[in-house]
Formats: C-alpha cells, sequence, structure tokens
C-alpha cells in the first residue's frame, strides 16, 4: 500500500489536512491499532496524518476545579505510571497496565483507544464509570461530549470530518470515592478482554451511594449498567444489594459468542465481576475510612 506521510506541526494544520483529504486520511498516534490494519490491507489510506509533532496533545494536569485533563495522545504507559492517577482514579492505571505488553503501552495512547472504538477497548468502561467527557476540536471550533455520547457502536464514534480528539476531562469528586477495574480472558497477559468491568462508588455524607458501572467486551460498544447502578443509587450499600447489583448488570448486556467465549458465560462473568468490584470499592471506602480522590 502506498500513502503520503503528513507531519503536522500544529493543531489547525492537522485539522486542515484531515478536512481536506476527508474519508481519504487516517489520523496516526501510536499506530497500534491502524498500523495492524494497514498492514493487512485493511484500511482504504492515501494521507497518513500523524499527530506526534503537534504540541499540546499529551500529559496529564490537573485544571483550575480540580479535574484531571488527559491528553489524547497520552500513552497508557505514562497513565499506568503517573502519581496523578492515585485515588479514586486508579481505575485507569489499571486498566491501561492490561492493555497489551510494555511496548504496545509506550505507543498506545488513550485517545486512539477511544477513536478505535472497539467494544473491547480497556479504558473505554473506565472512563465511563467515573463520568469522563471527551474533547474534540475541528473545522468549526471546539466542543465537548460526554464518553457514551462519543462511543456509538463497533467502530464507530461522534468525530465529524475533520475532527479530532484533543482531551479526555475526568471530573473531581468532592466526597470519598472508590474506583475498579476488573478484566476476563483466556489468559493472564497479552489479551483481548472476554468481558471487562469497571465500578465507582462514592458516599455521601449519610453514607447513600452514588454508583456507576460500565461494561467492556458485552455489548456493540462499551456500556453503561443503568439498571444494576439503579440497584444502589441512593441506597446505603450492603452486600445483598451489591449481589443484586450484579445479576442485574447480566441481564442488560448483550454479549455474542465467538471464539474468545459463549454469551452465556460472558453474562455470568459480568455477574460475577460487578460483584466483586462493587464489594471491593466498599471495602476501600469502609476500611480506609476517608475520601479517596481523583484529584
Ligand atoms: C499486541 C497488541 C495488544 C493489544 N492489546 C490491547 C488490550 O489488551 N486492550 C486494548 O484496549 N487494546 C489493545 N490493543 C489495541 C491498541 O493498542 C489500543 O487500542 C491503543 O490504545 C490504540 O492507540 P494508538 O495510539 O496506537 O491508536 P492508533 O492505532 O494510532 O489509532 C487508532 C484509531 O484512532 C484514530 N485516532 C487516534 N488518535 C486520534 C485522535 N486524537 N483523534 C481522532 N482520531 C484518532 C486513528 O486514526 C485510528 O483510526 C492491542 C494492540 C496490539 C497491537
Amino acid at each position: 500500500m502506498s500513502f503520503e506521510y503528513h507531519e503536522p506541526t500544529t493543531l489547525s494544520e492537522a485539522i486542515d489536512l484531515l478536512a481536506r483529504y476527508g474519508k481519504t486520511a487516517r489520523l496516526l498516534a501510536g499506530g497500534t491499532d491502524l498500523m495492524v490494519l494497514v498492514s493487512r490491507n485493511k484500511v482504504d489510506l492515501a494521507h497518513l496524518i500523524s499527530l506526534d509533532s503537534v504540541p499540546g496533545l499529551s500529559g496529564i494536569r490537573q485544571d483550575e476545579r480540580g479535574n484531571l485533563v488527559l491528553g489524547s495522545m497520552t500513552t497508557h504507559r505514562e497513565i499506568e505510571t503517573s502519581p496523578l492517577m492515585a485515588g479514586a482514579g486508579s481505575a485507569l492505571p489499571q486498566a491501561c497496565r492490561t492493555v497489551g505488553g510494555v511496548q504496545v503501552r509506550n505507543l498506545g495512547t488513550i485517545g486512539g483507544n477511544l477513536c478505535n472504538a472497539s467494544p473491547a477497548a480497556d479504558t473505554a468502561p473506565v472512563l465511563l464509570a467515573i463520568d469522563a467527557d471527551v474533547t474534540l476540536q475541528g473545522p468549526e471550533g471546539s466542543r465537548n461530549l460526554p464518553l457514551n455520547q462519543f462511543l456509538l457502536g463497533p467502530r464507530k464514534t461522534a468525530l465529524g470530518p475533520g475532527e479530532i480528539l484533543t482531551s479526555i476531562t475526568i471530573p473531581r469528586f468532592s466526597n470519598p470515592t472508590a474506583t475498579l477495574f476488573l478484566k476476563a480472558g483466556r489468559r493472564k497477559a497479552m489479551e483481548i478482554s472476554l468481558c471487562s468491568v469497571a465500578a465507582r462508588l462514592t458516599l455521601g455524607e449519610d453514607g447513600t451511594a452514588d454508583v456507576r458501572v460500565g461494561l467492556g467486551s458485552v455489548a456493540p460498544k462499551a456500556i453503561r449498567a443503568v439498571r444494576a447502578e439503579s440497584v444502589l443509587q441512593g441506597q446505603v450499600p450492603t452486600l445483598e444489594l451489591i449481589r443484586e447489583a450484579g445479576a442485574t448488570a447480566a441481564t442488560e448486556c448483550t454479549p455474542i459468542s465467538d471464539v474468545r467465549g459463549s454469551a452465556e458465560y460472558r453474562q455470568m462473568l459480568v455477574e460475577s465481576l460487578v460483584t466483586r468490584a462493587l464489594s471491593l470499592c466498599l471495602d476501600q471506602l469502609r476500611n480506609k475510612g476517608q475520601a479517596t480522590r481523583v484529584s
């Protein structure tokens, strides 16, 4: 396959190139998804636009409100090793740590993971569970979207013509919060998930719960298990309610059977992993008795 390689040095130049070449162009971040497709001739490509020399797209910072802002070119390895990701954001480094091997994590970016829009993308369930927003910049300017409105289906996102994902924002939680990511595969490393679960539990001053549950690999895109969340939402969490939330999550996912596992097995995994993730979050909060915060 032959294509023209572009290395813009500003965001507006990258947007112009993307808008000019339309569907014949692809953005290149770490290339760990895209170059596999290119090498297999599975993508129609005339223009490859690298984001490598565009300033301001990498790194993790705290904004003036205490939210965490992750540049779309931030690698899994940077997230995995950043001290800023301790506390309630810790499910994200947990997820990044399970992506491929170290070589893949040194190149692969969080933006590429989301824009590739695989139902098995490991960061997506976590970012849904911690209410992340994405920022897109394109020929018409900038816009923010909650992640569940960005992910539309397998390989489909809300990116419009000429738009680039520039950052992901994780809100600061003011009450004690715990998060956890669990992933099941056929082996323990270098594995695309059979099922992944992210849980976020925030306890109010009266002990009642604000809950999110994100699921990966068990629907056409990463989803929130909203009926499972509502079992616990506003309640003082107990193990009985947590078990009920786990069982409910299994009824609202829509897994397929494939070479990696049957739909029935994936539903069993959802029930067990959601129950385990929420129980561990509750343990973390009760045992520590103190706020674990994103920031
Ligand atoms: C051996 C191996 C193991 C892997 N294991 C896992 C795993 O366990 N879990 C997992 O989730 N993934 C896994 N992956 C997939 C991949 O590493 C991740 O999805 C990674 O985060 C992709 O990021 P990237 O920067 O390499 O994206 P790229 O390949 O550069 O891009 C992916 C897609 O997103 C688009 N894109 C990238 N950045 C932007 C942006 N800022 N704005 C708009 N569009 C953009 C590109 O045009 C392309 O279509 C694995 C890959 C390999 C090769």
